[in-house]
């Protein structure tokens, strides 16, 4: 049994047939960590759909409307780069729900995973890039409404920059955007992140690992956001198809470790979605997102309270 909860829907499925999105992966991933014995069925919550209003603090109205009806362009669904369809809709409202679902569960147990979300292409106003719907930025402002939260820090790993984040959040003090991506890499417009760390072509291991990790542990010094919330790609992935920053699978994991590490010694709970991944082998991706759980139950083993629970113990 993990000392956290795993958020994850049969319906979170993209439907898209052969397309270089294997949206059989979260179904997979699901799968793959109940047979090696890393989670339990009871480890495992299902979200509810967010809301439409939850969706309208982030998107716009209109565009809210036209995915919910079929009724986007022929050009925006070009843009989105992903067919419609009726299970799309259904699996984007589904994973913006469990991205919420899991930024609550962190909120007590330190962390929180949702096997779906960091759709991180999405713009308040259009979707892009297989990102119908922001749905880390839909829980952050969900989180932010209740009063569960007033600050968050997104760290979007994915070897794509974070665009659709760090529009939305351009003008916002209480959310700071991180992203470490390659930087000749789709999309060609970068919109400033509040940090952009811009890696070359083929970076590696290394090189990567030496620019994220301290930059990570100086922005939560400098800010003590009350939730980080992590967008774990897998495709800075060295086999990854759309990816080019040669990162081996080993380096992948330290990378998740050391950012939950970071979050969580300093007290932080930390809700992480998956984002990319488009490994030549579909088990190389699935490989690499259940590694992620496996690094969050490792730090969760060392850090086994957040800041919350511990200011909870000293008044009891
Ligand atoms: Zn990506």
């Amino acid at each position: 049994m993990l000392p956290f909860k795993i958020v994850y829907h049969p319906r979170y499925d993209l439907n898209l047939g052969a397309h270089v999105f294997p949206s059989q992966k979260f179904r997979l991933i699901a799968e793959k960590l109940v047979s090696s014995g890393v989670a339990d069925e009871c480890d495992f919550l299902r979200p509810e759909p967010a809301s439409d209003a939850d969706l309208m603090r982030v998107h716009t109205p209109s565009g809210v409307h036209k995915l919910k009806t079929g009724t986007l362009s022929a050009s925006e669904i070009m843009k989105l780069e992903v067919p419609y369809s009726p299970e799309l809709a259904e699996a984007v409202w589904l994973a913006a729900g469990g991205t919420i679902l899991a930024a609550q569960s962190a909120l007590r147990d330190g962390f929180g995973a949702n096997l779906s979300g960091g759709f991180h292409h999405a713009y308040a106003n259009h979707g892009e890039g297989f990102c119908a719907i922001h749905d880390v930025a839909v829980a952050v402002r969900r989180l932010q409404a209740d009063g569960d939260i007033k600050t968050a820090m997104i760290v979007d790993t994915d070897v794509h920059h974070g665009n659709g984040t760090a529009s939305i959040f351009a003008a916002d003090a209480s959310v700071f955007t991180l992203s470490i991506h390659q930087e000749n890499n789709y999309p060609a417009h970068k919109p400033q992140s509040d940090v952009d760390l811009n890696m070359p072509d083929g970076a590696g291991n290394n090189t990567y690992l030496a620019a994220l990790i301290p930059t990570v542990e100086r922005c939560l010094d400098n800010l003590h956001p009350d939730m980080m919330f992590y967008v774990g790609g897998a495709d800075p992935y060295e086999e990854d198809q759309l990816g080019g920053l040669s990162l081996t699978m080993e380096g992948l994991k330290r990378r998740d470790r050391e950012v939950f590490e970071a979050a969580r010694s300093r007290g932080i709970p930390v809700a992480s979605a998956l984002a990319g991944g488009y490994a030549r082998r579909v088990e190389d991706t699935v490989a690499i997102h259940v590694n992620t759980i496996i690094a969050a139950r490792e730090v969760a083993e060392k850090y086994p309270q957040t800041k919350a629970s511990r200011s909870q113990g000293a008044v009891s």
